[in-house]
């Protein structure tokens, strides 16, 4: 039901003229026609009831509260008997208000409704379908789909300043309305961590930069070893002796993280959803459809802060993805013959192009080495495994290069890719950061040979379209 509702607020272009978000507010009106079939003055009402609670931000800075939806309840005729509630609290223990959203509907369309209403009376469904409208709750936000998009356009006309087209674009307009200083230039990441996860040294989270150097050093060395200390925007302790050696660091691209039980990595392109498990456990549902879970009980205190951290970053994440990727169509064009030209297909030398990726070699590397990626993401695979499962060996997507070898594996993304230099079957990236990444090439030499020229021609073409 969670991944339905995510999918579909990640919208296509073809229903966002039909979405609506907000936040709950008695100021929101719906137009005076009927919902279903638009005639005008309907007699009838139906009442979009929204249990709304207020809690507070625990950021510290701005003390502002932000209205969360914990439950809805759909009402039948107002004024009439027959009131079919349908819902309940999603999460208990909130104190919270009704809020009634009056929308008008002629009686034929309401009958309409009113058989459906049995069917979705499910207290901890999150979305509601109707013929005229399906409603979903998304970070507190409602998000309504209208069916008519006159209907939506009425609605947005009338609501204009508090109604959004995407949920993106709520949350970002909600961050910068919400800054302590107007900050149009500065990054969603940043004014969303400043809202969200200031500097709390009480509860064992750093930002930059208060972070104390041995901690962050100690971080890095312990579970983060291919970033530098620049690109860390935030760091929480969550070592018991204050090491922090476990714990975890947020860049602007993803999460690193280390307990006693597990380690990781992962970024926001390649997270679907996360929410608590429990007060010191997230689990991440991936774009893969995995799930793995980052847990610290130390990190008690900020876990769920963190997990708003991630869904929020994820959205706005996945809608700049969506919206640069027409622009960026000449550029994968472009990798596409380059690869053609210096990486096309050698089964003989363990180097495989799509469409000829053996599925099996594709589901083995990507479980083993490439977790954060889909299959239609990778363009190319090399095996280098001895016996052919492609658990060892690379793949190479229009962002980077993802490996494994018998010493260690990781990721280097071809934007960060300052030169490569081949010695034998030892590539050495040289990184924008001055930082260098070793990969051992074993038994796919052909293509590591070729690597560093492919990767030569494409930073130029890189820095020339952008
Ligand atoms: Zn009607």
């Amino acid at each position: 039901m969670e991944n339905s509702a995510n999918d579909a607020s990640r919208n296509t272009q073809d229903s966002s003229s039909k979405k609506a978000v907000f936040r709950p507010n008695d100021k929101i009106v719906f137009p005076g026609g009927c919902i279903g079939c638009l005639a005008s003055s309907p007699k009838h009402q139906l009442q979009l009831n929204i249990l709304v609670t207020r809690q507070n931000v625990k950021s510290g800075t701005t003390g502002s509260t932000i209205g969360g939806v914990v439950g809805f309840a759909l009402g039948g005729f107002i004024g009439a008997a027959a009131g079919t509630v349908i819902g309940g609290a999603l999460s208990g223990d909130h104190s919270s208000s009704t809020l009634p959203l009056i929308i008008p509907i002629c009686e034929t369309c309401l009958s309409k409704i009113d058989n459906q209403l049995k069917k979705i009376n499910d207290p901890n469904t999150a979305i509601i379908t109707t013929p005229y409208f399906t409603r979903e709750i998304e970070e507190g936000f409602i998000v309504i789909t209208f069916s008519n998009t006159d209907y939506a356009g009425q609605f947005h006309k009338l609501n204009k300043g508090l109604v959004f087209t995407s949920l993106a674009e709520a949350i970002s307009q909600e961050l910068r309305s919400q800054a302590p200083t107007s900050s149009a230039e500065q990054e969603d990441s940043q004014l969303l961590l400043d809202m969200l996860l200031p500097n709390m040294p009480d509860r064992n989270w750093y930002r930059q930069p208060d972070i104390p150097p041995k901690k962050l050093n100690n971080a890095i060395a312990s579970y983060a070893k291919n970033i530098t200390p620049e690109s860390v925007i935030g760091l929480a302790d969550g070592s018991v002796m204050g090491s922090a050696k476990d714990g975890c660091i947020l860049t602007s691209e993803g999460i690193y993280y280390k307990s006693t039980l597990s380690r990781g990595q992962f970024f926001w392109r390649g997270i679907q959803k996360a929410h608590l498990k429990n007060k010191s456990t997230m689990e991440l549902v991936l774009i893969s459809g995995k799930t793995a879970t980052i847990d610290c009980v130390c990190l008690d205190k900020i876990m769920s802060i963190l997990a708003e951290y991630v869904n929020k970053m994820v959205i706005l994440t996945h809608a700049k993805e969506s919206s640069s990727t027409d622009k960026d169509k000449p550029k994968q064009e472009s990798l596409v013959s380059l690869m053609d030209k210096y990486l096309p297909n050698m089964p003989d030398e363990h180097w495989y192009r799509q469409p000829d990726i053996p599925p099996k070699k594709l589901k083995n590397a990507i479980s083993t080495y490439a977790n954060s990626i889909t299959p239609e993401q990778v363009l190319g695979l090399a095996d280098g495994t001895l016996f052919g499962s492609a658990k060892e060996g690379c793949l190479l997507t229009s962002d980077g290069m993802y490996f494994k070898t018998s010493l260690g594996q990781g990721q280097v993304f071809w934007k960060d890719i300052q030169k490569v230099n081949a010695n034998k079957n030892l590539l050495e990236f040289v990184l924008a950061s001055g930082k260098t990444a070793n990969i051992e090439c074993f038994g796919y030499y052909s293509m590591a040979a070729a690597l560093p020229e492919f990767i030569t021609q494409m930073t130029t073409l890189t820095t020339t379209t952008e």
